[in-house]
């Protein structure tokens, strides 16, 4: 027993709450026409999940609600619900009783609640079809539509049989693997179009973050590079510094020192006595030019006494000769002549009386002088003789004087001998001190150059430490504090100067190797780009994850779904071969013989190429061409005993109704559903057949727990329990009948 309890309240005609307890294979529900019999069929449908209005004779959920009557008010909703014994767990839910409930609201409203959670109608849906339970299909038959199976088409045929066979579930499942496998196709198109969005800024951002790490790589190398050079630098600075703080002060002593011997030899090289040397000889050589001159006048004097002396001789002589006569000369007289003409020039030329005095003055003199040297000529012998006597007297003073100037003149020579060989003696004392001062001059100049060398060196070596210095601060901002130990560098510094031309290289390196580093940072806040890589690239990351899964899932999607099709495929054909051979047992017991069987058939029909479950109503705009596709359906032959029919269509009513019976109650005997409703099934059947149906009731009741509204007597007498069901005052209401009593009651 899987049914117990049903309990409706403001459904439809029931106002007020009306409880159904099924305690027995077989409940009937009977009651006279009106009353609300259909309703509690329609309860089971409405508290399955039935969207359908229609099956439920109404066009929205209000129609459901208790309209009212003029003694009772109508009801705000109606609630329907059922309880199942899961004892056997028909139900895959770990629930002894499972109470199934809707509730619709005036406003359409629904609420579906299992053991008293509100759930989804799909839960509800997917939980009842892992029973084989669905609102609507083979188990519960409405009233009139008895013969259903038959008048449906073939295609809907396969459907009620796919639903009793139970393969509903498996059609739910792999419509919902197909939308899902749909839904993951598109997610799987989305994720990939993410990632094709993302690609170019990920492409970008891994540029910049390569340059910034090809830019931390030569941070690297230049932090090593930096290091090297910086403890080469700082070794030779030290190197420096203490070589130059040694030399400058033996220079400037031994400078100090020239300074004394310089003044030394300046003052042997200042000597007086030189200069009163050279002037004592200037005054002897002076001395010497006037003694010269001196000796020059007395040995002119000298000659003209000598001449005078031999003219008086001459002349004495002569006057001793020629002691009577005086005459002139042809060239005395061309004398006087010539004396006359000149001075008569000169007397013709003068315009002043005074130079007429000069020159009668002369012309008196030189007639004076005539007259006094003819007359002298031939004047007395004694005076001559006297003049000769003076002249010899003054010979010999000039001869005495001559004497006393050489004299001097020897000295002087003697003298200034003396003194230029003193002179010289000096002269090479003061060579030596000018020769020494030379060499100081240039012994100084080159101290002085070595002084200056160095002082341009210690400048260099302040340039250079002050360049050190910013160098230090330049690298502290380019490579970081990390610099700073370029002590630990694991280079050994032999000879700084030696290597300071590689230095120099290095520096060189160095520069380019900054401007490198300078340009591969290029203005990029490297921390946010790294860290927006980071984001970009995990997300890419987690969005391929993402596809991986999602490819795995709709391949397990497609893969479930083809093994959903082969089972339902499997289970359909296995299940049709068993309806038919039951279908066969039942039409026999129905008809007492003839022939009955379904088959599979195929038939062609023009379709969309896509599944409908694709469309939505974009896609239909663009729907693909149709095509021809083949597609199964049911077909049913039947051959009645003693009677020669072509097609369902000749049957007649009851036949109609016979068959049908039996093909459903063929059905329900291969997949037994926990229960099965029957509104009236069996309205058309005489009283014959009436017990044949009685029967087969009792047998079905055995898999399946029935519930049967019906106004047949034998149906009601197989129950174990009869509802009756009245309608007073627009209200249906319900009374429950033993069954021997109803028995009795039916009869
Ligand atoms: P029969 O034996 O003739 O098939 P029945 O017992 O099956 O009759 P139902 O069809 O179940 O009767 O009940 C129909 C009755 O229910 C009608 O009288 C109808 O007025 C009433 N009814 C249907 N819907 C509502 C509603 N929303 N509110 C009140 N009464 C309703």
């Amino acid at each position: 027993m899987y049914l117990k309890e049903l309990e409706i309240l403001g459904f439809k005609s029931f106002a007020k709450k009306a409880n159904l307890k099924f305690n027995f294979p077989i409940s009937a529900i009977v009651g006279p026409n009106g009353s609300g019999k259909s309703n509690i069929a329609e309860a089971f449908r409405f508290v399955l999940g039935e969207q359908s209005f229609k099956s439920m004779r109404g066009k929205r959920g209000e129609d459901l609600i208790f309209s009212g009557t003029p003694t009772l008010p109508r009801q705000s909703r109606a609630s329907v619900k059922l309880v199942f014994d899961n004892s056997r767990k028909i139900l895959p839910v770990d629930f002894e009783d499972v109470t199934l409930e809707r509730i619709v609201h005036r406003d359409g409203i629904n609420q579906y609640i299992i053991n008293g959670s509100e759930v989804r109608l799909k839960d509800l849906i997917e939980l009842l079809a892992s029973a084989n339970i669905g609102s609507s299909g083979h188990h519960i038959i409405s009233q009139g539509e008895a013969d259903r199976i038959l008048s449906s088409s073939p295609k809907e045929r396969k459907t009620m049989l796919e639903d009793a066979l139970g393969l509903k579930i498996f059609q739910y499942k792999k419509v919902e693997s197909e939308r899902k496998l749909i839904k993951t196709e598109e997610n799987i198109k989305q994720v990939q179009s993410l990632r094709r969005e993302i690609a170019p800024h990920i492409k970008f951002l891994k540029k910049q973050v390569e340059k910034i790490e090809e830019g931390e790589k030569l941070k690297g190398t230049l932090l090593t590079f930096y290091k090297e050079y910086l403890k080469t630098e700082t070794e030779y600075l030290k190197s420096k510094k203490a070589e130059l703080g040694k030399n400058i002060d033996g220079p400037q002593k031994r400078l100090r020192e020239i300074a004394t011997e310089i003044a030394a030899a300046e003052k042997l090289t200042q000597n007086q006595t030189h200069h009163d040397l050279t002037i004592k000889i200037k005054d002897l050589e002076n001395q010497i030019s006037s003694i010269t001159k001196e000796k020059e006048d007395l040995l002119k004097e000298d000659g003209r006494i000598e001449g005078q002396l031999s003219s008086l001789t001459r002349l004495i002589e002569k006057q001793k000769a020629e002691d009577k006569s005086v005459s002139l000369t042809k060239s005395e007289l061309n004398e006087i002549k010539n004396k006359i003409e000149d001075l008569d020039k000169e007397s013709a030329g003068a315009s002043d009386v005074a130079i007429l005095r000069e020159v009668v003055k002369k012309i008196i003199n030189f007639v004076k002088e005539f007259l006094i040297s003819k007359i002298a000529g031939h004047g007395p012998v004694d005076e001559m003789q006297a003049e000769v006597e003076k002249c010899r007297e003054r010979k010999e003073e000039i001869n005495s004087a001559l004497d006393s100037i050489k004299n001097r003149e020897s000295f002087c020579r003697e003298e200034i001998k003396n003194l230029r060989q003193k002179l010289d003696q000096d002269k090479s004392s003061s060579l030596a001190a000018e020769k020494k001062i030379v060499t100081l001059m240039s012994e100084k100049n080159d101290i002085q150059q070595e002084i200056s060398k160095h002082s341009i060196a210690i400048d260099t070596l302040n340039r250079d430490e002050t360049a050190f210095k910013q160098e230090l601060t330049e690298a502290v901002v380019l490579v970081g504090r990390e610099v700073l130990n370029y002590e630990s560098a694991p280079i050994s510094v032999e000879s700084p100067e030696i290597s300071r031309e590689e230095q120099l290289e290095k520096r060189k390196k160095l520069e380019r190797l900054k401007i490198r580093v300078e340009e591969s940072a290029g203005g990029v806040v490297s921390e946010d780009v790294l860290r927006e890589y980071k984001d970009a690239s995990e997300r890419d990351e987690f969005l391929a994850r993402e596809i991986e899964d999602l490819e795995k899932s709709s391949i397990s999607l497609k893969s479930l779904i083809e093994e959903l099709g082969q089972k339902i495929e499997t289970k359909f054909h296995e299940g049709v071969a068993k309806i038919n051979n039951e279908f066969q047992k039942f039409f026999e017991l129905m008809f007492g013989g003839g022939t009955a069987g379904i088959k599979v058939i195929k038939t062609e029909i023009r379709r969309r190429k896509e599944t409908d479950l694709s469309f939505d109503e974009g896609d239909l705009e663009s729907a693909p061409e149709e095509e021809e596709e083949p597609e199964e359906g049911i077909d049913i032959k039947v051959n009645l005993p003693r009677k020669k029919i072509n097609g369902l269509m000749m049957l007649s009513g009851g036949e109609r109704a016979l068959t049908s019976i039996a093909l459903l109650f063929a059905i329900s005997q291969v997949n037994p559903p926990p229960f099965i409703i029957l509104d009236e099934t069996d309205a058309a059947l005489d009283e014959a057949n009436s017990r044949k149906y009685g029967d087969m009731i009792e047998n079905l009741s055995k898999s399946s727990q029935l519930i049967l509204i019906t106004h047949n007597r034998e149906t009601m007498s197989r129950a174990g329990v009869l509802y009756g069901v009245t309608m007073i005052g627009g209200a249906s209401q319900l009374l429950s009948v033993a069954f021997d009593e109803g028995t009795q009651w039916a009869k």
